[in-house]
């Protein structure tokens, strides 16, 4: 059975200061769930004073990364630099970073492979946007993002992946997937993974829902057979907000 993963992503909010302040206000909560793990995705620049002040209970990951180890790549965070700074997860593939900065499968898989070697956790992100879903495509989208993104790594790494549905269409829109809905794509991104692998492992390899979660609707995508968590942006960022996620998980 897959671990249960609340993973907040902070996208471009939190610099060091707020960082510091998130993590005092989050100082009085302590979270101990067997088999519940809490993860935090700060900036780049906000991941060194975290990493000193972030509670044991508490993981850390960054929102990206490049493929190369080093070397001449201007603005780049390498994973190397990730791994020394004693970073858990990365999420690669987010749907911002396809989008916006032109992120292909490829770079995912490539992102991913790099990350594996240097012991980081990816969070895939897969999604289809909402032309897709209305066109009937999103089965097809989700799972050529899945197998491209995972294509060349060796079938003993599956178990190192974590991935999360996040329908375009529900990033940060307030327009987030029924339970029902979002089940049937991650029950069918765990069938793509067991195709790939073999069942048992494809069972252990949390699947998160991402799309405006917020308190009110968890529960409901905690409750569904094949999602294991959920990837947060709007309301990972405040202490508050993001302990009573933890509480509900
Ligand atoms: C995200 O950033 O991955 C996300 C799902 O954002 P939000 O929760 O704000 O929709």
């Amino acid at each position: 059975m897959a671990r249960t993963i609340i993973a907040g992503n902070w996208k471009m909010n939190h610099g060091p200061k707020e960082t510091q302040q998130f993590l005092s206000n989050l100082s009085d909560k302590y979270f101990d769930k067997p088999n519940v793990e809490a993860v935090v995705c700060p900036p780049f620049i906000s991941l060194p004073i975290f990493q000193e002040k972030v509670p044991k209970w508490l993981s850390s990951g960054a929102q990206n990364m490049y493929f190369e180890e080093s070397g001449a790549f201007t603005g780049e965070i390498s994973p190397k630099m990730l791994a020394d700074l004693g970073v858990k997860y990365v999420i690669i593939g987010h749907s911002e970073r396809r989008g916006l900065f032109n992120e292909k499968d490829d770079d995912v898989n490539k992102k991913v492979r790099i990350a594996l070697k240097y012991g980081l956790i990816p969070i895939i992100c897969v999604g289809e946007t909402e032309n897709e879903r209305d066109n009937n495509k999103t089965f097809e989208v989700v799972e050529r993002q899945v197998k491209k993104a995972i294509c060349d790594t060796v079938k003993e790494t599956l178990k190192c992946l974590v991935f999360a549905y996040e329908p375009v269409w529900a990033i940060g829109t307030g327009k987030a997937s029924s339970g029902k809905d979002a089940e049937e794509v991650c029950e069918k991104i765990r069938g793509v993974l067991s195709s790939m692998g073999d069942l048992n492992q494809a069972n252990e390899i949390p699947i998160l829902y991402g799309g405006s979660v917020k308190p009110e609707n968890l529960e409901e995508y905690l409750s569904q057979p094949n999602i294991n968590g959920a990837l947060v942006g709007g309301k990972s960022l405040d202490a508050n907000s993001f302990s009573e996620l933890l509480d509900l998980a």
